[in-house]
């Protein structure tokens, strides 16, 4: 059994509240020691953390890899590639590839895909209803039999009340989270960015917060109902934060997650129509932005996710209101993540690992999210005192739609550990 020793590194694992200066010994691929200048004498490989932090594998639950049907925009391999060089562990896999991840076989093929690859561990998530068409449920007991971990239609809302409120039921027996993507497809209608002063000067339609808001509530609502679990992806308007607060409050089975550009930029980064700006949700205002990150800070939001969703050049070349939603998140979130949140005096650093590790891993019944003797190996070591700027030339993932390109960041992954096995090393640039 090969040991790896990862030394000289400040430890800071919440699920365990722990933050000082510890060794990480991993064998088995597993965590076998934690500890005070741990003996290298019998051990393999030594991983020097020395001036670093070492924390639980990062976990990002809102990923498209895009495998099966585009591969040309990425593939499994590529996407976890890009996953470990951006410092996590695992990623959860959205179903809105072609065919529909809505089967036994194709959550199998793409957990094989990833085991072959041999990066970051990947779980998928599988569609509610067939085809995400919104109408019949999808064989949700087999597909959690292959390996999926939750479901969800993302990419489209599940708009029917009625649809959700039997997948709701269905999903208390195996007690996994339905994922929404919150957005009435009536009242987004033709709206490809945040309603306000933006899009009236570009001439531009919108798509208003309440379009999340209603879906937000009611499908809290259908949780208190149904007693299941449900889960809001990417979180964007104030008051979507409020009622999760207040659903929460109530005892209601609810968590959130938001996303880095949700709550950094606001719907003035679309500027000339810039089309790596359009993601659905769009980026909405200023006082959204405030809201999620508070929404962040006292809980309400437990999760922090990427919405990694590559693009193709040409795609997003196309005029605003024609090109596809959604950007690349892999490799710039958890420097974005640091840099405004930590830096910024929004979160202190063991509430980032909670929201970018041990949150995900509870909320999906994964292992990883905490590094206790006998825990999965999964570890990142991160560089926090690094200032780099994000070149998006210089990405793993196939494709290049960020709005960040060319900003100025803090903070990155060095080595990305999965199973005991270091299969990520920063080497320089
Ligand atoms: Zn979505
Ligand atoms: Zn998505």
């Amino acid at each position: 059994m090969k040991r790896l020793l990862i030394r000289g590194g400040r430890l800071v694992d919440p699920a365990n509240t722990v933050d000082e200066k510890l060794d990480v010994l991993l064998s088995g691929g597993k965590v076998a020691g934690v500890g005070k200048a741990i003996d290298a004498a019998e051990v393999d490989e030594v991983l020097d953390a020395t001036g670093k932090v070492v924390v639980p594998g990062l976990i990002d639950m809102h990923v498209h890899l895009r495998e099966p049907g585009r591969e040309d925009e990425e593939t499994v391999e590529s996407g976890c590639r890009a996953a470990a060089a951006g410092g996590f562990t695992a990623v959860a896999a959205m179903p809105n590839t072609e065919p529909v991840t809505d089967d036994q076989a194709t959550v199998g093929y793409i957990i094989r895909e990833a085991i072959r690859a041999g990066y970051s561990r990947v779980y998928p998530i599988g569609a509610i209803t067939r085809e995400i068409k919104g109408e019949n449920l999808a064989e949700m007991g087999s597909m959690l039999d292959a390996g999926a971990v939750a479901f969800t239609d993302d990419g489209h809302c599940l708009a029917s009340a009625e649809v959700l409120r039997k997948a709701m039921t269905y999903s208390l027996i195996f007690d996994v989270p339905i994922i929404q993507h919150c957005e009435d497809p009536e009242l987004v209608g033709d709206g490809v960015m945040n309603s306000g002063i933006t899009a009236t000067r570009l001439g531009l339609a919108g798509n208003p917060c309440e379009a999340e808001e209603v879906i937000v509530y009611r499908d809290c609502a259908l949780a208190r109902l149904t007693g299941a679990r449900f889960h809001v992806a990417h979180i964007s308007a104030a008051r979507s934060v409020d009622i999760v607060r207040n659903f929460k409050a109530e005892g209601v089975r609810v968590t959130a997650e938001a996303t880095p550009h949700h709550f950094i930029l606001t719907d003035e980064a679309v500027g000339d129509f810039d089309t790596n700006a359009k993601m659905a949700p769009p980026l909405r205002g200023a006082a959204d932005v405030v809201a999620v990150r508070k929404g962040l800070a006292d809980g309400t939001i437990d999760c922090i996710a990427s919405d990694h969703a590559p693009h193709h050049y040409d795609e997003k070349e196309a005029a605003f209101a024609n090109a596809p939603n959604g950007i690349v998140g892999l490799e710039t979130s958890f420097a974005l993540v640091y840099t405004e949140l930590v830096l910024g005096g929004v979160l202190d650093f063991s509430t980032l690992v909670r929201r970018m590790s041990t949150a995900p891993a509870r909320l999906l019944k994964l292992p990883g999210g905490s590094l206790a003797v006998g825990d999965q190996g999964d570890v990142t070591v991160l560089d926090l005192d690094i200032n780099w700027t994000i070149d998006k030339h210089k990405f793993y993932s196939k494709c290049r739609n960020t709005p960040f390109h060319g900003r100025q960041v803090t903070g990155r992954a060095v080595a990305t550990v999965v199973g005991g096995r270091v299969v990520w090393r920063r080497d320089g640039d």
